[in-house]
């Protein structure tokens, strides 16, 4: 859509040197500037970084002052150097300012154009409050699972093939393959929270916990609500090490955490690596099986699914076969 979004303008506008959408992600206080889209007079199509890309690589906000001051302050801004104008626009959702709209042009857009920006921005900021109606879960604001199984499916499509031939899977070596892990996170005892306190603050937790989870995990890895007290991460990481280093702080984080008239609750996680040919239902069956396996052992632990097989306290069987279809 942000890509749409930057064509559109250059379209509409009498041919700007530049339109590019940038967002503000990472941890509040660590935040960076991603960029979304970028389409410059010469270009043919809008370049952008990568979703992947190491947020320790993207300028700081505050390394870009004018953005940062158009997204505080929440205002169109203009500034002019010696050859072109810079025009600042706060890209919003109905919650908070998520990035700035920059356009660069030679001469100073006119009342109009800044008019036909503004009111492109309006249509572009309803379409996200219906993207985000259709694909988020309305408590949390975490993805649902309906959207699920696509990111997935993207996920193993990266992975290298299992029937590579030799000479390729040499080439492949030589290649830097990503990595996908899924993990799923229960939380303890939940019933019990629900059956104390009710309803309402159980549904609170549930919020609380969401926050929890943005704010340790990093901005690129997708974190969903499954229904109920489960949730479900699916990230990219080098490594088995990095993947259960990444779950075991967010189990830390949340026994640490006091949540308002509770006080402490813990989760049980499980997780596996994405294989090629994997089914979303069969690498979610792996994670679950490590999340009872966690319940069994006294809760509050992360267990990884290769682990506990290499450790022969599970078995490989499974009851869902990889090529069925849904
Ligand atoms: P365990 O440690 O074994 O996971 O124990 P548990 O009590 O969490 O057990 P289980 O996962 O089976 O229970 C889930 C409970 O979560 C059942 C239901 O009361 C509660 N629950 C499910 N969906 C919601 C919801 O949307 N809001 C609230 N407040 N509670 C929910
Ligand atoms: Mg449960
Ligand atoms: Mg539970």
């Amino acid at each position: 859509m942000d890509v749409t979004l930057v064509t559109a303008l250059r379209d509409l506008l009498e041919t700007p040197a530049s339109v590019a959408i940038y967002r503000c992600v990472g941890e509040p206080g660590q935040q960076r500037w991603l960029t979304r889209a970028r389409l410059r007079a010469e270009d043919t199509v809008a370049t952008a970084d990568s979703v992947w890309v190491d947020p320790d690589k993207l300028a700081r906000l505050e390394d870009v002052p004018r953005r940062h001051q158009c997204l505080k302050e929440r205002a169109v801004l203009q500034d002019r150097d010696q050859k072109q104008w810079i025009t600042y626009f706060p890209l919003a959702t109905e919650r908070e300012v998520i990035g700035v709209l920059e356009l660069q042009t030679s001469s100073r857009p006119s009342p109009s154009s800044q008019r036909l920006v503004i009111s492109v921005l309006r249509i572009y900021h309803n379409f996200q409050g219906l993207l985000d109606y259709s694909e988020r879960d309305t408590l949390t604001g975490l993805l649902n699972r309906k959207t699920f199984d696509e990111s997935f499916l993207k996920a193993v499509s990266e992975l290298p093939g299992r029937a590579a031939s030799s000479g390729q899977e040499e080439r492949r070596q030589t290649e830097v393959h990503p990595r996908y892990w899924l993990g799923v996170l229960d939380i303890d005892h939940f019933k019990s929270i629900n059956d104390r306190f009710g309803h309402l603050i159980g549904d609170e937790v549930l919020l609380l916990l969401s926050r929890l989870m943005r704010n340790t995990f990093r901005f690129n890895d997708l974190l969903y609500r499954f229904g109920g007290e489960e949730f479900v991460v699916l990230m990219r990481c080098e490594n088995e090490e990095d993947a259960a280093n990444a779950f075991e702080r967010f189990r830390h984080n949340t026994e640490h955490y006091a949540f308002p008239q509770v006080g402490r609750i813990t989760v049980s996680i499980g997780f596996t690596q994405i294989r090629a040919g994997d089914s979303p239902a069969g690498a979610f069956e792996r994670a679950d099986k490590a999340v009872y396996h966690a319940k069994g052992a006294g809760r509050n632990q992360v267990q990884s699914h290769a682990t506990l097989i290499a450790q022969g306290q599970m078995s490989e069987a499974s009851h869902t076969s990889d090529v069925e279809l849904f």
